[in-house]
């Protein structure tokens, strides 16, 4: 499926948008690597990463291309005989891997023949088949699911699973907070309750809702906050997350979209 390429990135701390966070991040005292890594997030736009991405090929084609077939010394194309020669030493030879690496950017294009487009134009999208499809590709079986890695995954689309699980419109649930998703704060954070983000069981044992104040709190990464503060704020997010599974317990939430 061909992603939109932006040419804007967000940054997942404040939310604001740019054209590249290289020089952002250093206001939220992060380097690149690690903001990559923690946020396993980009750092620049899609589209540049596209741009970035097709300039690497392009050069290493250009380095490994094999030289023009035209007949030396002549600069005339070649002779049917030379080319059905040059075809029959070609044959069998495994494609180099600039080659190959053209094929999968899809710089070589490929065709589809006028039958496969034929069937592709009679496949009946029913509602069957449409739900058949999304059980295949639900949480784990997904192929973007990277071992729970990927933060899309974990929280669903449009955060599906944590509003299933912890309520739409998503709110803070740090006692006495009143920040709520969509009415008075644009965005609700996902706090992992044991600081690891790969740790994603889809009943959200390991998430907490919170706004962005109280997950930096929570995660220790407000500079105001004592070491007593963040581990009061850390205790009270295990006790609020306990009682409201109590009450509320959905159990796995597998899909994520309706
Ligand atoms: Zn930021
Ligand atoms: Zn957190
Ligand atoms: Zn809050």
């Amino acid at each position: 499926m061909a992603k939109k390429l932006t040419p804007i990135v967000k940054c997942e701390i404040c939310y604001e948008k740019y054209k590249s966070l290289a020089g952002h991040l250093r206001k939220h005292g992060y380097k690149a690597k690690r903001y990559k890594e923690e946020f396993n997030a980009l750092v620049v736009s899609p589209l540049t990463l596209h741009r970035i991405k097709m300039a690497r090929l392009r050069f290493i084609l250009r380095q490994r291309a094999p030289k023009k077939e035209v007949a030396v010394g002549t600069g005339r194309p070649h002779t049917e005989e030379a080319k059905r020669k040059i075809s029959a030493a070609r044959s069998g030879k495994k494609l180099s891997n600039a080659h190959k690496l053209a094929i999968s950017a899809g710089l070589l294009g490929h065709e589809v023949s006028e039958l496969t487009r034929e069937l592709l134009r009679n496949v009946e999208f029913t509602d069957e088949r449409r739900k058949n499809i999304s059980k295949a590709q639900s949480a784990e079986k997904s192929n973007s699911w990277k071992g729970g890695k990927s933060r899309h995954l974990y929280f669903g689309k449009d955060k599906y699973r944590l509003k299933k699980i912890f309520g739409d419109p998503l709110k803070c649930f740090f006692p006495g907070c009143t920040k709520i998703e969509g009415e008075n704060v644009r965005s609700v954070d996902c706090h992992h309750l044991d600081g690891d983000h790969e740790n994603n069981p889809l009943d959200g044992m390991n998430w907490l809702p919170l706004c962005r104040r109280h997950h930096m709190l929570s995660d220790g990464r407000l500079k105001s906050a004592t070491k007593k503060e963040v581990k009061a704020a850390r205790d009270l997010g295990y006790k609020v997350h306990a009682t409201h599974m109590k009450n509320h317990y959905t159990g796995e939430i597998k899909s994520y979209h309706d």
